[in-house]
């Protein structure tokens, strides 16, 4: 196996790059008169947010136990993806891989940034195909393969021997998204940041902590890809609201687990009843907080359910007639069974 040298896989650019030192860089602290970054001296919001989200990271780093240094805050893990593109890929030369059906985001990044995306279609049991994949690793243009554990849209977790096979013989990233992990009830690979130094462990804050909107990602990694992270983002990638609003969730871990075990229950009761409907053929298990679920015709159950104000993920342009369907509040799954009950 070739060994993962992390300078051989940071696009060379990167690796020199100064980077922008922003004024709060320079001063630390908050007791002080600010007459240093042209802010407006009135207000609430008047002043930037602290460019590394120190507060953040230490209760992160707490929750974690993984030091301060191996996380990296992004605005979204929409933004953990991108960097990645930004730090490792050439544009116009190098690749990245991805196991199809799987979050959109790393592909249209991948066009974004000017990058090939590879893909592999996953098995029909939706995991990964070894067998496919591993000639790829002798690519030399081949950067970054994203594994999405439990993956969207399909709802599983990747087997974990697999990721593990993946970072032990590929001499390039290997970026694990985990943004639903939380609801899979099994052990996030964070912990296997020490042992991996290719592995960068994504989650966010938009799914388990019910803060969507506040656009907060995150990645856990060794400190060196921490601070390339660092170098490429933008100045003050996250705002002061929002990371208000994660360290107000974080404060609050009783709200999460209550919210969590609602959803869970929930999720329990939409397959057990919607395994009785006739019009779904076939409900896949679910590591995450949805369902695929296959009909007969998509098209028309998805066109039906929005006539009722009920809005699924029509996902037939990637898997034959399925459908996601979220797991929402009590209320919200009483409607939407109610609505499949009597279309059947
Ligand atoms: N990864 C996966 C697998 C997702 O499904 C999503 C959101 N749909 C994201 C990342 C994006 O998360 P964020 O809101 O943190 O950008």
């Amino acid at each position: 196996m070739k060994e993962f040298i992390l300078q051989n896989i940071i696009r060379k650019n990167i690796v020199a790059l100064k980077p922008y030192s922003c004024a709060r860089d320079e001063f630390k602290g908050d007791d002080a008169i600010f007459l240093d970054a042209n802010e407006n001296p009135f207000g609430v919001l008047n002043r930037y947010p602290d460019p590394y989200q120190n507060k953040l990271k230490q209760k992160l780093a707490r929750l974690k136990d993984v030091p301060d240094d191996k996380i990296f805050v992004g605005n979204g893990s929409d933004e953990v993806i991108d960097l990645a593109f930004r730090i490792f890929c050439r544009p116009g030369i190098d690749r990245a891989l991805s196991f199809p059906p799987t979050y959109g985001m790393y592909k249209v990044s991948a066009a974004i940034n000017e990058v090939e995306m590879l893909e592999i279609p996953l098995r029909n049991d939706f995991q990964i195909d070894l067998p496919a994949l591993t000639p790829l690793f002798d690519d030399e243009r081949l950067k970054v393969i994203f594994v999405c554990s439990p993956n969207n849209p399909t709802g599983n977790l990747m087997n974990p021997d697999d990721i593990r096979f993946i970072l032990e013989n590929f001499a390039g990233i290997v970026f694990v998204d985990e943004a639903y992990i939380d609801f899979a009830g099994s052990q996030s690979l964070i912990s296997d940041i020490d042992k991996y130094p290719n592995l960068i462990v994504a989650q966010t804050f938009s799914k388990s902590w019910a803060l969507a909107s506040a656009r907060i990602g995150i990645a856990y990694s060794n400190a060196e890809i921490i601070t390339y992270y660092n170098k490429v983002k933008a100045p003050y990638n996250v705002s002061g609201p929002n990371q208000m609003a994660a360290l107000e969730a974080l404060d609050n871990e009783d709200a999460f687990l209550n919210r969590k075990s609602i959803i869970l229950e929930e999720k329990q009761r939409l397959q057990k009843e919607l395994s009785e409907i006739p019009l779904i053929k076939k409900l896949y298990r679910s590591d995450a907080n949805f369902f695929l679920v296959e009909v007969d015709d998509a098209n028309t159950i998805y066109s039906k359910l929005i006539e009722m104000k009920i809005v699924t993920r029509n996902r037939h342009s990637v898997i034959k007639n399925c459908i996601r369907i979220t797991v929402g509040t009590p209320d919200e799954n009483d409607a939407l069974l109610r609505e499949l009950k009597t279309k059947s």
